[in-house]
């Protein structure tokens, strides 16, 4: 009979979900699960010794984060809110109470707090605010180990460099291992949003997650493979499937270097016709890195995301500033389209605070353009802003989710009326700034061509337009299969908006996600798009792929997909699409 020590390792293929890119292989450390403390449960005779004894673990929880937090260039934010939650009177408070009230020692009284906590934010159905109850549970687990001076960890030291694996892990102990030799990260939960994506993103870590059953397919040792831009993973790989791999990252490698070289080349199809492809940027996006991508400017600036890192609503004075100070950044003449606050459904303040009343379905609630009219001072203070900082640039400003001809008139009215406000006052701006609507639902689609007549120029937010579409979440895996870019039902109402924007004689652009995907980049310039908008660093992909084509190619390749979709699914239409375009 064989030995077990002859017997290969047992291959086999895993699949998550892609959380950041890059192709790696390494051996596996497994991390073993968190072990439970035990939290100790006694009575107090003196409230006022064990706060104060609560009172040095936070202190000491809190100088640890602070010192993670200054190991970091990209990602501090995390330990922000981490901090925050630290020095929340309500969380302090309850645990005080507890300690007070019911005479519980600072352990038994972290934990009871963490629980009501924790709870709370897991049973939301905000995937963001679910996140934050693992923020929490990690909080309490810190202020406890410090309790109890017991501050064993899972790290481990990685003595080579090794692809990471665990059923969950958080940022600080990400922090922990030594940066170099984390090669990889794959974990059984957790999302694409999720702090730890973030940072693994941050830092070009390739990851994968979100895979069912990994602890029982990955030993400490395991040879594996990781695509974090396909979500695939294969352990103990075979020869052949090592020889595959191999030469995927060597192409993964040369196609970085002539991306690279990309960067400085106009976008323009082969036979030369111009082409624009522009940045998605936000508040934390350093806007002076942003044209060595080769971007045409800034075609979508989430302007929510001043309120979100600042966790509060910014005056009009600092909102000028921070348009101002993005605008300075920007080669001049370039356009950048501030997209007015896009409150509501999935952004919410890092606290976890909305900026309303809890509604039992935010995404189909009172956010963005609904929310800015129905705080119509939130909404002046911001056009002002935006008003009194296009004096520096080509600034325009840009409306977000969009569903009635109402809600664009009301907007645009309220622009008008700021322009004769700071027209009274003397203050400089650009009277003729340009005012955009987002096409993200698809009533506005369904509507383009008035809407058209009374905006200057239409920006279609895919991201949003195909989960209203298809009723699919855009954050929630289990319905990924359905968030289809080329669904024949997306792609008619994104041809009949360009189609009536180019009526209007207004510039279409495209600036959600998949106008990133070359495939769809193509589809979408071919059928008339004027613009496309992506992240800074899928710019070199697009423009590449654009440059392959002609414009005749490409006008080819759209009326080809228009015409074969009747009957066909998404995924058809995609793979149409796919057999014409090189990357
Ligand atoms: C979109 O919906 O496509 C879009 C660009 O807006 P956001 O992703 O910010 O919702
Ligand atoms: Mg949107």
């Amino acid at each position: 009979m064989e030995s077990s020590a002859d017997c290969p390792p047992v291959m086999c293929e895993l699949c998550g979900l892609p959380v950041s890119r890059g192709c790696v292989s390494g051996r596996a450390v497994v991390l073993a699960p968190p072990t439970e403390i035990n939290v100790p449960e006694f009575t107090i005779d003196d409230c006022q010794a064990e706060i104060d004894r609560l009172d040095e673990a936070i202190s000491k929880s809190r100088s640890q984060l602070l010192n993670l937090s200054a190991e970091l260039n990209a990602g501090r934010e995390i330990f922000d809110g981490m901090l925050m939650m630290l020095d929340d009177p309500l969380v302090l408070q309850s645990c005080r109470d507890e300690i007070t009230q019911y005479r519980v020692n600072a352990e038994l009284a972290v934990k009871r707090m963490t629980e009501k906590f924790s709870n709370l934010f897991a049973e939301m159905d905000d995937p963001y605010l679910r996140e934050r109850a693992r923020d929490v549970r990690d909080i309490s687990d810190r202020i406890i180990r410090n309790l109890l001076g017991r501050f064993e960890s899972r790290s481990r030291t990685l003595s080579e460099p090794s692809i990471l694996v665990s059923d969950s892990i958080s940022p600080a102990e990400l922090l922990s291992f030594s940066r170099p030799n984390i090669l990889g990260i794959i974990t059984v939960s957790g999302s694409v949003t999720s702090h730890v994506a973030l940072l693994a993103r941050a830092f070009g870590i390739p990851s994968v997650t979100s895979i069912a059953g990994l602890l029982a397919r990955v030993s400490d040792g395991d040879f594996l493979l990781l695509d974090g831009t396909s979500g695939r993973v294969v352990v103990n790989p075979s020869a052949a499937e090592q020889a595959a791999f191999a030469l995927l990252q060597e192409r993964a490698r040369l196609d970085a270097a002539e991306l690279a070289a990309e960067c400085g080349r106009p976008a323009a199809t082969a036979d030369g016709r111009q082409l624009k492809v522009l940045a998605n940027t936000d508040a934390n996006t350093p806007h002076g890195a942003v044209a060595a991508t080769g971007a045409d400017g800034i075609g979508l600036y989430r302007s929510e995301y001043l309120w979100l890192s600042l966790n509060r609503t910014p005056t009009e004075e600092e909102q000028t500033a921070a348009y101002s100070a993005m605008l300075r950044e920007v080669p001049a003449g370039q356009p950048v389209v501030i997209r007015m606050l896009d409150i509501g459904g999935d952004k919410v303040m890092r606290d976890g605070r909305r900026m309303q009343d809890p509604e039992t379905n935010p995404f189909l609630g009172n956010r963005s353009i609904r929310f800015l009219l129905d705080n119509p001072d939130e909404f002046r203070r911001q056009i002002r802003a935006v008003l009194r900082a296009s004096s520096g640039g080509n600034l325009r400003l840009m409306y977000p989710m969009v569903s009635t001809l109402e809600e664009l008139r009301a907007a645009n009215l309220l622009v008008e009326d700021c322009k004769s406000e700071l027209q009274s006052m003397n203050v400089p701006f650009n009277p003729d700034i340009l005012r955009g609507s987002m096409v993200e639902v698809p009533s506005a689609a369904l509507i383009a061509d008035d809407l058209a007549k009374e905006c200057d120029f239409i920006s279609i937010g895919t991201n949003d337009l195909i989960q209203y579409t298809l009723a699919a979440d855009r954050q929630n895996d289990r319905v990924a299969r359905l968030y289809q870019p080329t669904h024949p039902a997306v792609l008619r109402l994104i041809k009949r908006t360009i189609d009536a924007g180019n009526a209007a004689g207004i510039p279409v652009s495209v600036c959600g996600e998949c106008a990133a995907d070359p495939v769809v980049a193509s589809l979408l310039i071919g059928m008339g798009a004027t613009s496309l908008s992506v992240s800074p660093s899928l710019i070199p992909l697009v423009k590449r792929t654009l440059r392959s084509f002609t414009w005749s190619g490409l006008q080819a390749l759209a009326c080809d997909t228009l015409d074969m979709m009747s009957g066909k699914t998404g995924s058809e239409v995609y793979q149409f699409c796919k057999e014409r375009v090189k990357p």
